[in-house]
């Protein structure tokens, strides 16, 4: 089968690899469509403590089931689903204590592998995070729950809505944040680098700022930082009230560092809240807002293509010039 494999920092190729056969309790799906993620972009620049190269890239999708190892039970072939990246095991103490995301068995072995034919889905997915994608939507619609999952698990990380919202960073996820926000009657403002952005955040419900031109946005209830950039996360605990939060949403490099204005965090009682990954109820929740059309990410696809115009996708990505862009197997 053909697959898109890093190989080292800044590198990867078409490579040919055996179709994946699935484990006990797994399942291989056939790609129908996969989406770039910023995420995959900066993997290739810097790589990741967690992932051994060399490895197949992309982690958004939606697939058809091909193939079910021994005990894999529940799903029929040919069924559309959508993988959650991780299984939680439903059993230790983050997820006996709701936090099914953080589980460390469910990161252990995580479905990876979306710009191929063909992709493994581990057991552990199996059983606790894969959804069946209703009906009529579309495949690369489908393939937006992972994006959306997460959004959903940082917005209940604010604890009570916000009725201002800065979101920082226009990406998909900065935008599909919007649309949460919007959804929950929250005022946002989207701060960004790129005007030609203004035109989408207004779409999902948010007011535009030109970062680069006008400054830091005004106070605000919360914000979320959706660029993993350390400078940023200080400048939103500036750009909060009293009392105010800031949800930690976009990852650093590794090794990264942030300081803070001590005396305002203490007396400004500021509550500085991390945000990582989402759990298999936000998985399907994220599905349901797709299926019923509450939430369109339409707009943020700047192209859909074949297998073969990965490379040329994730250039134009890494250049800033589409939101996302959707590859799609025998397309
Ligand atoms: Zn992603
Ligand atoms: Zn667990």
């Amino acid at each position: 089968m053909k697959a898109f494999v890093q190989t080292a920092i800044g590198k990867f190729e078409e490579r040919d690899l055996e179709r994946p056969e699935p484990g006990p309790g797994e399942l291989v799906l056939r790609m129908r469509a996969a989406l770039t993620c910023g995420t995959d972009v900066k993997l290739l620049a810097r790589g990741h403590a967690r992932i051994a190269l060399p490895v197949t890239m992309g982690h958004e999708l939606c697939g058809e089931v091909a193939a079910a190892g021994p005990g894999a039970g529940g799903f029929r072939p040919g069924e559309r689903v959508v993988p959650g990246i991780s299984g939680p095991c439903g059993r230790c103490a983050d997820c006996s204590t709701g936090r099914p995301n953080l589980c460390e068995r469910g990161h252990a072995d995580r479905t990876w592998g979306a710009f191929a034919e063909y992709v493994r889905v581990p057991a552990g997915v199996v059983a606790a995070n894969l959804h069946r994608v209703p009906g009529a939507l579309e495949d690369e619609v489908a393939a937006f729950m992972d994006p959306l999952a997460s959004v959903l698990h940082g917005w209940s990380r604010l604890g009570s809505a916000p009725s201002t919202l800065l979101v920082y960073g226009a990406g998909a996820l900065g935008l599909l944040w919007a649309a949460v926000a919007a959804r929950h009657g929250a005022a946002v403002v989207v701060a960004g680098r790129r005007p030609e952005r203004a035109r989408l955040a207004e779409r999902f419900g948010a007011r535009f700022a030109d970062v680069e031109r006008n400054g830091p946005a005004p106070e605000t209830d919360a914000a979320v930082d959706c660029t993993g950039d350390p400078a940023v996360w200080r400048l939103l605990s500036e750009s909060v009230r009293p009392g105010g939060t800031v949800v930690l949403f976009g990852g650093c490099a590794p090794g990264a560092t942030a300081a803070f204005d001590a005396a305002r965090l203490h007396y400004g009682e500021l509550a500085l809240v991390g945000s990582f990954h989402y759990g298999p109820a936000e998985a399907r929740a994220a599905l349901d807002l797709l299926a019923s059309g509450a939430i369109d990410p339409r707009p943020l696809l700047a192209e859909r293509g074949a297998l073969a115009d990965l490379p040329r996708f994730l250039a134009a990505q890494a250049r800033g010039e589409g939101v996302r862009y959707a590859v799609r197997s025998g397309a």
